[in-house]
C-alpha cells in the first residue's frame, strides 16, 4: 500500500507522532483519535513498543489496515486447527474457496474424513495417477514459501511429504517415508529463506533403532533439489517451536527446548553442525514450562527480532454459552534475533480457542515494512467487540534498515521491482537476504 492510498476519507489524522490514549474506558473514542504515522512520516522516531493505532476489526477491513501499512486484513477465521488450518496455513488467508459439496465429482469419497485444505491440494495439485493408481492422500499442508508447498501426503497408513511449486503448478515429487501415518498435529515444517532446504518436525518412530525410547521429537532437514535427509537431530521433549533466521539463507534457526533439561528455553542454533549459538533460559516468565502453551515462534520480517505466542489452553468453545464467557491470555513474548534475549511482552485477551480454532484468531501480524505488529483483541466482557492495536517495533539502526522502512511505508509492494535501483537493493526491499 503506498501512502496515495493512505488518506481514505474514514481515516482521521492527528498530524503528530504522539501515543493513542491506552486506557481502556472508551476504546472507541481512542480509535477515534488515531493516529497514522506514515502520514505524518515521523514512524521511525516513535519509541519502540509505543501504541501507534488502534481501531475496531471492522474499521481494520475498511481500509484501516491499509492505511497503517498492513496488507493482512483478515485476523478472524471460523476453520478448525488441523483440519482446515494450521499454524503456517490459513484456509481465508489463502483465499482458498471451499469446494462446492455438492459436487458430483466429489461423491465417491467419504468427505467428512477430508479437510478442505486437503481437499484443495488433491484434487487442484495432486497429479491424476499418484492419487488414483499410487492411492497418495493429502493430510495437510505442512509449510509454504512463496510458491513451494510442502504437503503431508500418506499412502499405506505411511506419512510421506510431498513438494509442489504453484508457480508452474508442478508436482515435483515426494520424499521422506516415515513407516508411520502421523496426525497433522504431530507434525511442523517450515522452508529455508532461500528455499534450497526444508525442515521438519516429527515425532521419533519406536521399533527402530531404540524400542523401549519414549517417544521424543526428531528434527529432520531435507534438501530439497534431491529430496533427500541431510541431517537429523532428536530433542529431549516431545514438542518445539522451530524458524528460520531470514538473514542465514538455510544455516541458522531459533528452536525452543533445543537443550536437555531446558523446559523453557529459546536457542538459537547453527543448523550445519547443531550448534547452539545462545540460549535464554525463561521465554515466558509466567509459565514453568514452556508447553503446552507456547503455540507459535516466528522471525521478524528483518530477523533481527523473535515473536512467540503464548496463550492460556484452556477451551471455552465446546459449550456454546461459554464461548463468550472469558477470554484467552495471550502473551507475545519479542526477543533479540542476535541473542535471544527477552526485550518485551504484550498481553491482551481474546476470546476464541487456541486448541480447536485456526491461529489467525491470536496470531500478530506484521506490516509491509516490517515495523510494526498489529494484534487482534478482545475488552473482558465485551465479546462482541474486536479491537485491534497496532504496535511499533525496535528498529535496527543502520542506514539500510532505516532506507527500507521509509521505501516500504511509501512504494506499494508491487512496485519495488521497478523502482530505479540495483537488483541488489530492490532484493534488499524485498527483505531477501544476499545468499
Ligand atoms: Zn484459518
Ligand atoms: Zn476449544
Amino acid at each position: 500500500m503506498g501512502a496515495e492510498e493512505s488518506k481514505g476519507p474514514s481515516v482521521s489524522v492527528n498530524g503528530r507522532g504522539e501515543a493513542v490514549d491506552q486506557g481502556w474506558g472508551d476504546p472507541r473514542g481512542a480509535a477515534a483519535a488515531v493516529d497514522f504515522p506514515n502520514s505524518c512520516g515521523q514512524l521511525t522516531e516513535a519509541v519502540a513498543w509505543t501504541l501507534l493505532h488502534q481501531c475496531t476489526l471492522d474499521n481494520w477491513k475498511d481500509g484501516h489496515a491499509g492505511a497503517a501499512g498492513f496488507a493482512e486484513t483478515i485476523l478472524t477465521c471460523d476453520g478448525l486447527l488441523h483440519k482446515d488450518c494450521n499454524f503456517s496455513f490459513c484456509m481465508s488467508r489463502q483465499g482458498i474457496i471451499s469446494i462446492n459439496k455438492a459436487n458430483s465429482i466429489f461423491s465417491f469419497r467419504k468427505r467428512s474424513k477430508f479437510a478442505k485444505m486437503a481437499e484443495h491440494f488433491e484434487y487442484n495439485h495432486i497429479p491424476a495417477q499418484m492419487s488414483s493408481i499410487n492411492h497418495f492422500r493429502v493430510k495437510s499442508v505442512l509449510c509454504f514459501r512463496e510458491n513451494l508447498v510442502v504437503l503431508h501426503l500418506t499412502r499405506n497408513t505411511n506419512s510421506h511429504f510431498g513438494l509442489l511449486d504453484l508457480g508452474i503448478n508442478k508436482f515435483l515429487g515426494v520424499f521422506g517415508n516415515r513407516h508411520v501415518e502421523f496426525a497433522n498435529e504431530a507434525l511442523a515444517g517450515e522452508i529455508s529463506p532461500d528455499q534450497s532446504k526444508c525442515l521438519l518436525r516429527m515425532p521419533t518412530v519406536p521399533g527402530h533403532t531404540r524400542p523401549q525410547a519414549p517417544v521424543n521429537v526428531v528434527l529432520q532437514l531435507y534438501d530439497l533439489k534431491a529430496m533427500q535427509l541431510l541431517r537429523e537431530m532428536e530433542l529431549y521433549f516431545n514438542i518445539c517451536h522451530f524458524c528460520f533466521d531470514p538473514r542465514f539463507s538455510w544455516q541458522r534457526i531459533a528452536v525452543t527446548n533445543f537443550e536437555a533439561n531446558h523446559t523453557n528455553s529459546l536457542s538459537l542454533v547453527q543448523l550445519d553442525t547443531w550448534q547452539t549459538v545462545h540460549t535464554n533460559s525463561t521465554v515466558a516468565d509466567i509459565h514453568h514450562i514452556l508447553y503446552p502453551c507456547m503455540k507459535d515462534l516466528s522471525y521478524s520480517k528483518d530477523g533481527s527480532l523473535l515473536i512467540a505466542v503464548v496463550v492460556d489452553i484452556t477451551c471455552y468453545c465446546r459449550e456454546k454459552r461459554m464461548r463468550t464467557c472469558r477470554p484467552l491470555h495471550c502473551s507475545i513474548y519479542i526477543f533479540s534475533g542476535d541473542t535471544a534475549d527477552t526485550l518485551h511482552c504484550i498481553q491482551y485477551h481474546r476470546y476464541t480457542c487456541a486448541r480447536h480454532l485456526c491461529p489467525v484468531n491470536y496470531t500478530p501480524v506484521l506490516s509491509v515494512c516490517g515495523n510494526r505488529m498489529a494484534i487482534l483483541m478482545n475488552i473482558p466482557y465485551m465479546p462482541g467487540q474486536n479491537y485491534v492495536q497496532v504496535y511499533k517495533l525496535p528498529t535496527v539502526n543502520n542506514l539500510q534498515s532505516l532506507c527500507r522502512i521509509v521505501i516500504l511505508q511509501n512504494f506499494a509492494t508491487h512496485h519495488l521491482p521497478q523502482l530505479p535501483l540495483p537488483q541488489k537493493i530492490i532484493d534488499s526491499l524485498q527483505f531477501k537476504p544476499e545468499f
